[in-house]
């Protein structure tokens, strides 16, 4: 049975939340905890486990007998959609109801946000969610992308004439090592590169010079950050191995099959991946190709995670949102079970990768005493169908429910 948000009679002791009757995921690969309760203290978890007393006062969310996981990630995604990108002068309701509707309400309690304009904004809307005037997930930003000179891909041409944002274009290793290193002080927590562009000026894909994408890798990880790259091609996937890329923000379907050799290299470097598998269905289905034409494309970016998968490489759950418009993640999960991902290698791309690969696996990705209370109660078990995980019923980021409704402690 499903029972709604329970505020108990008496004192509200801040910071005690007490998520009880749950089958308790606390990682991909542990057993499950089966009517257990997780116990929440000033945001972080204090006890799991089936013999927990729940104090007095607490806030209790009864799970009944569904799936609690740790909180979601996703990898890929882009805060740009109105209100978003205007996070300097938008009201808090607004950026809210935005940011619950593309993240909370699919479980997201972390978000990387992976090429935004205009500069600083993502810094901003992080500025007034972890002051508490937003309730929102924990952001993480490249800032602005890095394109290649002339290639500031079509798809973004308008947005950012109707922005009259500064160019990302880098002709030079020089101009593009001065960026990075200016966003990286004013608190960019990566870097992003269109190593393969798509321009429509008849060329196709305006490719990204080893030397400029050397340089800002160079100074990302100089400042122990991670560098992302968007590659198109095989060519654009070689120049992302030479340049010490660490996370292909896509596949390439239309590069075609990936050989297991190529995964095998992918992997021995280290490079992780975003699956973003639906987004190529709506991105082909946009141009009104046949049905068959949809499932050849989407089918070739699904190979590309299975041999990357089957190879051992780490994958990191995203989807592209605000590029897409696509919030719900249903089909994604779908896809990602379809390309031979059980449901515990599914959980591991929401949660012990990306917390892994972004350094914070000694706060996120786990439900366990002591770490960040970033949880997720489902409506269904996800052993059972790997689309249980985009029916989210709460979402709770450092221990306050951000998803159905924020829930502000007195
Ligand atoms: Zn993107």
């Amino acid at each position: 049975m499903v029972l709604p948000l329970l505020l108990l009679a008496g004192v509200v002791r801040a910071g005690d939340l007490a998520i009880v009757n749950a089958r308790i995921y606390p990682s991909p690969d542990a057993e499950p905890i089966t009517d257990g309760t997780v116990l929440v203290r000033d945001g972080r978890i204090v006890q799991v486990g089936t013999a927990v007393e729940v104090p007095d006062g607490a806030m209790v969310i009864d799970a009944g007998g569904d799936t609690v996981t740790a909180g979601f990630w996703n990898s890929h995604v882009h805060p740009l959609p109105l209100p978003l990108r205007e996070a300097a002068t938008r009201s808090p309701a607004e950026l809210e109801f935005a940011l619950r509707q593309m993240f909370a309400r699919w479980g997201f309690t972390t978000v990387f946000d992976i090429a935004s304009f205009p500069s600083g904004n993502t810094a901003t809307l992080r500025g007034r969610i972890n002051a508490g005037e937003v309730a929102g997930p924990s952001l993480l930003t490249v800032d602005m992308p890095f394109f290649p000179a002339d290639g500031t891909p079509s798809y973004v041409k308008d947005l950012l004439d109707s922005m009259t944002a500064p160019s990302a274009e880098v002709a030079t290793a020089d101009e593009a090592r001065e960026r990075a290193r200016r966003q990286l002080a004013d608190g960019a927590d990566g870097v992003k590169l269109f190593i393969g562009a798509i321009v429509d000026d008849g060329t196709g894909v305006r490719l990204m010079d080893l030397e400029i994408v050397r340089a800002v890798v160079e100074e990302a990880h100089r400042a122990g950050k991670p560098a992302f790259a968007h590659p198109t091609t095989l060519e654009g996937i070689e120049i992302a191995l030479a340049g010490g890329v660490d996370v292909l923000a896509h596949p390439t379907p239309a590069s075609g099959a990936w050989s297991a050799e190529l995964a095998r290299r992918l992997v021995e470097e280290g490079v992780a991946l975003t699956p973003t598998l639906e987004l190529f269905e709506i991105e082909v289905r946009k141009e009104n190709a046949p049905e068959a034409v949809v499932e050849r494309i989407a089918g070739i970016a699904q190979q590309q995670l299975r041999v990357f998968h089957e190879a051992g490489g780490q994958v990191l759950f995203g989807t592209d949102i605000g590029y897409s418009d696509q919030a719900d993640t249903r089909r994604e999960f779908e896809r990602m079970a379809g390309a031979g991902m059980d449901w515990r290698a599914i959980l591991a791309s929401l949660t012990t990768a990306p917390a892994r690969r972004f350094g914070q696996d000694s706060r996120k990705g786990r439900i366990e005493a002591g770490m960040d209370a970033d949880l997720v109660v489902l409506g269904s078990d996800p052993a059972d169908d790997p689309q249980a995980f985009s029916g989210v019923r709460y979402t709770v980021r450092g221990g306050e429910v951000i998803h159905p409704a924020p829930w502000h402690r007195p």
